[in-house]
């Protein structure tokens, strides 16, 4: 036999009011079903006083009514989004200050001080629920009304039907149920620390996975997508233009003379340059574009939706935005250029070949003079360069 359980939620110590969907809503009238199948297993141990003639059939049906009025008020607090503007929509204190109310009924009416004690026992059990829901403070709040409802209940007893107390088996009964409601208020603060402790450490291992995924997936020197990252975000877009229409294409970058950069201002003054400029490229791509470091001073251009001729314009773009780059700790005359291979995807054609011929185009523009974008037709042949953007380094 089991006393009616109030439906909880662990978000009751969580504090401040959290965000709530139609999916915790549907979690929550699921909770209210099962503390109203724990009302109805309560109202069968019920039946069975009844049926031994401990307790008036009416009472009974009190419990049962009160057992549908209470869980359906419930529910359609729920259902109507009620429960929302409360600071719990669990509503677990009131749940657990209501639900010994038909308890306490049943309790008024036995005859014998045996059965209610009996009836007390079952009482306690939604605290045992309460350990796993409510914090130190709201668990002594819950135990103080317990016992303050069932000292209510022998007042009643006193001042209505004062032949059926034992007062030395109610006092010892009283302070009983005061030890172990006091004890159960301990483990439930004990308990209670030991969850927040736990949020917290999940809160930290969810740091801890953020932080190990932007290691998995960001250069450490630029801020922008890893070489592993890169090629994973160039297979997810070749894997999507199988599935739907459109073309996408990709770019292979290489900064000029990058050597050069180096050896005369030093690698610090190179790690600068190449953080500048894939500030300066990832500042100018829309957000479904993708861009990482392919490895040393090369980068890895992919655009989606986007056809040759699309890319060829913003490859331009950004050759002519890096030209006009301006570094401090660098003599102010310094110029950095960028040559661009571009390649847009064929039809069933692999990465792999895409980016070989992208590659080769970024061999043409080097070949060209670099500062430029050389574009691979689809005929897998390389056009000769439009333009010429700039001086060299
Ligand atoms: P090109 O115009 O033909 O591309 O000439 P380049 O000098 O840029 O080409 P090369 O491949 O000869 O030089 C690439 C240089 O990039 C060599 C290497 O020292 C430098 N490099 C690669 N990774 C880094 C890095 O993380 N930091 C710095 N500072 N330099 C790097
Ligand atoms: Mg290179
Ligand atoms: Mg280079």
């Amino acid at each position: 036999m089991d006393i009616a359980q109030p439906a909880f939620e662990s978000e009751t110590s969580a504090g401040p009011r959290e965000a709530t969907t139609s999916d915790d809503q549907a979690l929550r009238k699921r909770r209210l079903g099962m503390s109203f199948t724990s009302y109805m297993v309560t109202f069968a141990g019920v039946l069975l006083f009844t049926y031994q003639g401990m307790t008036p059939p009416a009472v009974a049906l009190h419990f049962l009514l009160f057992s549908i009025v209470a869980n359906g008020l419930m529910w359609l607090l729920i259902h109507y989004n009620f429960n929302l503007r409360f600071r719990d929509p669990s509503m677990t204190m009131a749940q657990l200050t209501i639900c010994q109310w038909p308890a306490l009924w049943v309790m008024f009416f036995l005859e014998a001080g045996q059965a209610r004690a009996i009836f007390l026992l079952i009482t306690i059990v939604p605290l045992l629920y309460g350990i796993l829901a409510l914090n130190r403070r709201q668990f002594f709040w819950v135990s103080s009304v317990f016992f303050l409802q069932y000292s209510l209940l022998h007042l009643a007893l006193w001042q209505l039907r004062p032949a059926v107390l034992e007062p030395n088996l109610e006092l010892i009964q009283s302070l009983v149920f005061l030890t172990v409601l006091a004890e159960a208020a301990l483990i439930g603060g004990f308990i209670s620390n030991l969850r927040g402790k736990l949020r917290l450490r999940n809160h930290e291992l969810k740091n801890a996975m953020e932080r190990i995924q932007e290691l998995v997936n960001i250069d450490e020197l630029t801020g922008i997508y890893n070489r592993r990252r890169i090629v994973q975000a160039l297979s997810d877009e070749s894997n999507r233009c199988r599935r739907t229409p459109g073309a996408f294409s990709l770019g292979i970058m290489d900064v000029d003379h990058f050597k050069y950069v180096n050896d005369t201002h030093g690698h610090q003054a190179g790690d600068e340059v190449l953080r500048k400029i894939a500030k300066a490229v990832a500042g100018e791509l829309r957000a479904i574009d993708s861009f990482g470091r392919y490895g040393g001073e090369e980068f890895l251009l992919v655009l989606p939706q986007t056809s040759l001729a699309g890319a060829r314009i913003k490859s331009q773009r950004l050759c002519k935005t890096i030209e006009s780059l301006r570094f401090t700790g660098l003599p102010e005359d310094f110029r950095i250029s960028i040559s661009i291979g571009v390649a847009e995807a064929l039809p069933d054609e692999n990465t792999d070949a895409t980016l070989a011929r992208a590659d080769h185009a970024l061999y043409q523009a080097k070949e060209s003079g670099r500062n430029q974008v050389i574009c691979c037709d689809k005929q897998q042949t390389h056009q000769p360069p439009e333009e010429h953007l700039g001086p060299q380094l």
